[in-house]
């Protein structure tokens, strides 16, 4: 069995949403003249975008999920976590959720200093049925500690089966470089310590932090330590061990094994666009590391599916069918 924990869903509306921002184009529009362009300035955008990057145009957000449901059969892949990666992108996501309900669920992007961010998050929870709040608190610069952040995690701890994600340690996101656009985080506030703190505040919640805290490796085990509802995830090619002279992806997950324990890894890999599709390599090196860290087949079938369908059973995702459909 194979799931993963971490893939980015990225749509026509997310790949807009970028061309809008290079653009400097953050005024406030109408619901109608954001319905238009939604449906027609939007895909168009979207294209450029992805020629500008070479990579393929993600078409309407059906078109994606089934591209995506190929991807997972063609590397037997049983179940992946599709993230929508800009504020605002929900029910993309939420769409290609409802298309194929037993081989994705959907997390989300949640800005808290966004308008209304508890409405909003209640919204994709209870109305599209995403089950994954992902919070950048170094992108979006909102600490940890704010009180908005707190009343987030509330709306997860009022509907069973919702993870708190939260991204700490090193951030780039490599299609904001490509196209130039400015990434002013504050690298200050994603402290997994932090997440420590929030974690025991609701201690139902499932907390995940990615890429093993992403260059703050100590502080992802010690917050994991103090909080038994943090789940750390594998995901990408874990390019921060760099920072640490000498540091192994197998010493990683000897390390993380023994403090965390098998049954709080989530394997991810971190995948995104198309043609590139699904990272094997980042599967094979993983698989590798966690086989030369002695793990045996019962631990390794946590890491790399039981611990994720625990955390996310299938379930009929009436809600998530029942949202209205994104446009292309
Ligand atoms: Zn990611």
């Amino acid at each position: 069995m194979l799931n993963d924990a971490h893939c980015h869903f990225f749509s026509t509306e997310f790949f807009a949403t970028l061309a809008r921002q290079r653009r400097g184009l953050t005024l406030v529009r109408s619901p109608l003249q954001e319905e238009m362009d939604r449906e027609l300035i939007g895909p168009a955008l979207a294209q450029k975008i992805c020629e500008e990057l070479k990579w393929d145009a993600p078409g309407s957000a059906y078109t994606l999920a089934d591209r995506w449901l190929h991807e997972l059969d063609s590397h037997g892949v049983a179940r992946a976590a599709l993230i929508a990666s800009i504020p605002g992108d929900e029910t993309s996501v939420a769409a290609a959720v409802s298309r194929h309900p037993d081989r994705f669920v959907g997390f989300f992007m949640l800005d808290p200093s966004s308008p209304e961010p508890v409405a909003r998050a209640r919204r994709a929870v209870f109305d599209l049925g995403l089950r994954g709040i992902c919070l950048f608190p170094a992108m979006h610069q909102v600490p940890l500690d704010d009180e908005r952040v707190q009343e987030v995690v509330e709306v997860a701890a009022s509907r069973p089966g919702v993870a708190v994600f939260v991204h700490c340690g090193v951030l780039s996101v490599g299609v904001r470089r490509k196209l130039g656009l400015p990434s002013r985080f504050d690298l200050r506030l994603g402290d997994p310590l932090a997440v420590a703190r929030l974690a025991a505040s609701a201690p139902q919640v499932p907390f995940i932090i990615p890429h093993f805290g992403a260059g703050l490796f100590r502080e992802a085990l010690m917050a994991a330590d103090a909080a038994p509802n943090i789940h750390l995830d594998t995901s990408s090619s874990n390019g921060w061990i760099r920072y640490t002279p000498g540091l192994t992806l197998e010493a990683v997950f000897k390390t993380a094994l023994g403090v965390v324990g098998a049954s709080r890894l989530l394997f991810g890999t971190d995948s995104s666009f198309f043609p590139r599709g699904w990272q094997r390599p980042v599967h094979d090196a993983q698989k590798n590391a966690l086989a030369a860290a002695g793990a045996g087949a019962g631990d390794a079938e946590l890491v790399f599916g039981g611990n994720f369908d625990r955390l996310f059973p299938v379930v009929e995702a009436k809600a998530a069918a029942d949202a209205p459909a994104p446009g292309t």
